[in-house]
Formats: structure tokens, sequence, C-alpha cells
């Protein structure tokens, strides 16, 4: 699929927009951040410790996630919040693995307490078939209280990538899986071309959602966070 632009995400805290290369380092000092984070330490209750993971697709790297998770959280909560997030279709298995070839794989009921440390990178893989696979790695910790009631926090996110319908050049919002399967890919087209587009093999072109799983075993998304 024809890309236009480097890739791009905004901080769920401050709404700030900016380039990936960027993101790691704002977290680390976005103010409406720290502020959370202070008021929360304020607050009786145990302290704990989070991890600041920074995951990305491993096939394209311009879907990325930084997210927070508690060392009491399983790895079963990263996957199914990555199951909501990007990949859900069909129920497929999935794994981590402390190496990209899966030898090494790791316990669903590990805690990340057990397993992250900082610099530790892991991989994912959803679907041995038609396999998505996402890489996970710790970019930071933190000693203190929770910010969510929740085990894992979305802190940023890749806004959802431009691309330029092969018809006429202009915002690509439809994919068609025909394309996609059987052509030699770039089946994306604006709303217009998509109303035209003749394919209707595998239906009429799919909405272009914000997942790297798009298309893959029919995968149409939500492609939501579940929290
Ligand atoms: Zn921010
Ligand atoms: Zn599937
Ligand atoms: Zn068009
Ligand atoms: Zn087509």
């Amino acid at each position: 699929m024809p890309r236009k632009k480097q890739s791009r995400g905004s901080c769920s805290f401050c709404g700030q927009n900016m380039s990936k290369s960027g993101i790691a380092r704002h977290l680390a000092s976005c103010e409406k951040r720290l502020k959370i984070i202070e008021a929360a330490d304020s607050k009786p209750g145990p302290a704990g410790i989070f991890y600041h993971l920074r995951i990305e697709d491993a096939w394209s790297g311009s879907f990325w996630l930084h997210l927070e998770m508690s060392g009491k959280a399983t790895l079963a909560k990263l996957d199914s919040y990555l199951r909501s997030i990007w990949l859900e279709c069909c129920g497929h298995l999935s794994e981590f693995s402390m190496d990209r070839r899966m030898q090494r794989p790791i316990a669903m009921s590990k805690k990340a307490g057990q397993v992250f440390r900082v610099g530790l990178e892991l991989h994912h893989i959803y679907d041995f078939g038609s396999s998505s696979e996402t890489r996970v790695k710790v970019v930071d910790v933190r000693k203190g209280k929770p910010i969510t009631q929740y085990p894992i926090t979305l802190m940023a996110r890749n806004d959802l990538p431009e691309y330029q319908c092969v018809e006429c050049g202009n915002t690509a919002a439809w994919l068609c899986l025909e394309c996609l399967y059987e052509g030699e890919g770039g089946g994306v087209f604006c709303d217009k071309h998509a109303k035209t587009h003749p394919h209707d093999e595998y239906g009429e072109p799919v909405e272009i959602v914000n997942s790297p799983r798009l298309g893959i075993c029919g995968y149409t998304g939500p492609a939501k966070p579940p929290y």
C-alpha cells in the first residue's frame, strides 16, 4: 500500500502529536503525565512497579503503542490487550517468546515483574498460520502508585496511517481484500473510488482501521483499546 508520511502519533495525556521517534522522550517528561503520577503517588495504598513498554508491529513498525503495565499483571493481560486493540479475528493461538523465532516461549501466567527488565525485547505472535508479529520493548520502569484501576494504560498510539487512493491520489479510507489477496497490492481507495471498484470476490472494500492486521485472515477491526 503506498504510504504518504513518516509515522506520527499522540500522547494520551496531553494530546500532543509528534513523530514516532520523539514519543518515548516526550512521555518521560510530559507535564500532564508527571502531574497525574504525582497525584497518584500522594494517595494512600501500596506502591508497585510499572513498566513503560514500546510495542510495534514487527513487519513495518508503522503501527505502535506505548503502554504502562503493572508489574503484578500477567502476560495474559498484555496478550488480551493486544488482541483487543490490534489482532483478534477468530481466536487464534498466541505466544510470547524471548526470541524472534519463538524458540523460548514465556508462559502467559508469568507476571510482568518476573520477566521484564529495562532494555529487554520480547516477541509476540498471534496466529501461527497467517501470523501477526509484534515486538515488545521495555523502555523504562517507575516505582509508585497506579494511575488507573487497570493493569495496562495506553500512553500513546500511532495515528491511522495515511494511504493514497490508487485511482486519484486522495486520502484512501477503504481496502479491497481481493486486490490484497490476489492482485499486486495497492488496493486502497477513496470513498468515491471504493464505490465504483469492481471487485466483489471477498465482499465490498473494508474500512481502513488502525491495526497491522487489517485484511489478514479477514480482520476488519474494530482496533479499539479494551479500556
Ligand atoms: Zn504528553
Ligand atoms: Zn482469523
Ligand atoms: Zn480515489
Ligand atoms: Zn480490488
